[in-house]
C-alpha cells in the first residue's frame, strides 16, 4: 500500500568505528540502490546520554556525515538529513507518548542494561526512558518498511511494531468502515474479490501468515484501486481499521554484532574500538597489542581460537583458507600470535583505503556536506509532513 522505504540513524557522539560499518552502514550502502533510503543524524538521541555535555555533538555530526559518505553512502541515491531539523519527529514522539504504556519502555532490555553500564552518568531521566519511543517516531514518520541496524536494536524495532499496531487500532477507526471496505472489495473484480475474501478468512480465523502475504501481494498488483480504497483493504485484511502507520522490519548484516579489541561488543564507550578512518599505524598497533587466548603465554604454547578475540576478527575478515591456517596454526602452536594477526591488519587497512580516499574531497571542502544535508532535510521534511497530516487528523487534531 505505502511504498517500501528504508530509514536508519546514528548518534553523533564520537567517531564511527568498524562496528557501525559492519553492523549497519554496509546495508545502507547496499540498500540505497534498491529502495528509497533516508539516513539521519540522531542528534536528539545523542542528548539522551550527553545532555550534561553536549559539546561533542556538533563536531561529531559533521565527522559522522563524512564517515557515511566515506563508507559509500551516496547522496544522489539516499536522503541524508539531521533529526533536529525535522521537528515533526518531536511532534510525533509527543503524540505517540499519549498512548504508550510505561511498561513497554521500562521493559526494553537496553534500558536497565545501559543505566548499569554507564553508571557514571545519571540516566534516570525522562528523555532516556523515552528514547526508544523517539526512535519509533523517527521510523514511523516515514512509514519505513525496513530498518538496517545492528542486532542491539532488534528489541527497539519490535517495540516500534507494537506502537504502530496500537496506533492503528486506536486511531484507524472510520465511520462506516466495514461498508466502505466491502465496496472496495467489489472493485477488485469478482475473481480477485473472491480470493481476497478467502485469504482474509484464512488469516483471521486460522492465523495463516502466508495468506496475509498473498493477499497483500495481490493488492499491490491491483492497478485500478484508489489510494484510499487500497488503504482500507489492507486494514480490512487484519481487522477493521485503516493502516495509518506502517510496521517496519529489521534488516541485519551478517556481522550484526562486531566484537571489539577485547572481544566484547565494539563500542566507543568501552574503549575497544577501531575508528572507521583510523590511520594505518594506529590500526596496526591496536591489533598487534590485542589480547589473545590467555593460556597462550609463550610462542610454544598451543592456543584455542574460541578463547581469542582475534579469531572473531578473522571470522569477519578472512577467507576459508586463512581461517583454516589460523585454526591449525593456533592449536598446534605452529604460528605465533603476531603472525596470526597480520592478515587481519592487512584486511582492515585494505577495507579502509577507499574510505580515506572518498573522505578527502569532503575534508577539503566542508561546504559540500552542508549542501547535501540541506537538501536532505528539505526532502525528509516534506515526507514527514505528509504523515503528520494523517496522524493529526486521525487523532482528532485535523482542524484549522
Ligand atoms: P557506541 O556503542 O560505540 O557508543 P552507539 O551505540 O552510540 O555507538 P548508535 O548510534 O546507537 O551508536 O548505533 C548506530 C548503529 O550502529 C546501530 O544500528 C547499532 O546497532 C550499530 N552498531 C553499533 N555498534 C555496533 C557493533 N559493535 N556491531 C554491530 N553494529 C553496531
Ligand atoms: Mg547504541
Amino acid at each position: 500500500m505505502y511504498p517500501d522505504r528504508v530509514v536508519s540513524g546514528m548518534r553523533p557522539t564520537g567517531a564511527l568505528h568498524l562496528g557501525h560499518y559492519h553492523g549497519a552502514l554496509k546495508n545502507w550502502v547496499k540498500m540505497q540502490s534498491e529502495l528509497p533510503c533516508l539516513f539521519f543524524v540522531a542528534d536528539w538521541h545523542a542528548l539522551t546520554t550527553h545532555y550534561d555535555d553536549p559539546s561533542v555533538i556538533e563536531k561529531s555530526t559533521w565527522d559522522m556525515l563524512i564517515d557515511w559518505l566515506a563508507s559509500g553512502v551516496d547522496p544522489s541515491q539516499s536522503t541524508i538529513f539531521i533529526q533536529s531539523k525535522v521537528p515533526e519527529h518531536a511532534e510525533l514522539h509527543l503524540l505517540l507518548s499519549m498512548a504508550t504504556p510505561l511498561g513497554w519502555l521500562e521493559r526494553v532490555p537496553t534500558y536497565k542494561d545501559q543505566i548499569e553500564k554507564l553508571a557514571t552518568k545519571d540516566l534516570a531521566t525522562y528523555g532516556f526512558l523515552g528514547y526508544p519511543l523517539l526512535q519509533a517516531a523517527d521510523v514511523l514518520i516515514y512509514r519505513a518498511t525496513q530498518v538496517p541496524v545492528g542486532d542491539d536494536q532488534v528489541p527497539h524495532i519490535e517495540m516500534m511494531r507494537e506502537i504502530a499496531r496500537r496506533f492503528n487500532h486506536l486511531y484507524g477507526k472510520e465511520k462506516g468502515f466495514e461498508e466502505k471496505a466491502q465496496e472496495a472489495v467489489k472493485k477488485l473484480g469478482s475473481k480477485r474479490a473472491k480470493l481476497y475474501n478467502e485469504l482474509r478468512t484464512e488469516f483471521q480465523q486460522e492465523g495463516k501468515d502466508d495468506a496475509l502475504e498473498q493477499a497483500k501481494a495481490m493488492l499491490d498488483d491491483a492497478q485500478n484501486l484508489s489510494m484510499i480504497d487500497r488503504e482500507r483493504l489492507f486494514g480490512y485484511l487484519e481487522g477493521s481499521r485503516k493502516l495509518i502507520l506502517v510496521e517496519p522490519q529489521v534488516k541485519l548484516t551478517t556481522a550484526s554484532r562486531l566484537p571489539g579489541l577485547d572481544g566484547a561488543k565494539m563500542s566507543k564507550s568501552y574503549g575497544n574500538a577501531i575508528a572507521l578512518r583510523e590511520d594505518k599505524e594506529s590500526v596496526t598497533k591496536k591489533v598487534r597489542t590485542m589480547p589473545t587466548d590467555p593460556a597462550r603465554v609463550r610462542r610454544t604454547d598451543a592456543g584455542d581460537p574460541e578463547k581469542c578475540p582475534v579469531w572473531k576478527f578473522h571470522q569477519v575478515y578472512s577467507d576459508a583458507a586463512t581461517l583454516e591456517w589460523v585454526a591449525k596454526g593456533c592449536k598446534s602452536a605452529g604460528i605465533g600470535c603476531l603472525e596470526c594477526k597480520q592478515p587481519v591488519i592487512d584486511a582492515i587497512i585494505l577495507e579502509q583505503q577507499p574510505m580515506h580516499e572518498r573522505a578527502q574531497q569532503y575534508l577539503d571542502d566542508p561546504t559540500l556536506v552542508r549542501a547535501i544535508v540541506a537538501d536532505g532535510c528539505d526532502t525528509a521534511r516534506k515526507l514527514a509532513q505528509e504523515t503528520m497530516r494523517d496522524v493529526r487528523e486521525a487523532m482528532g487534531l485535523g482542524y484549522n
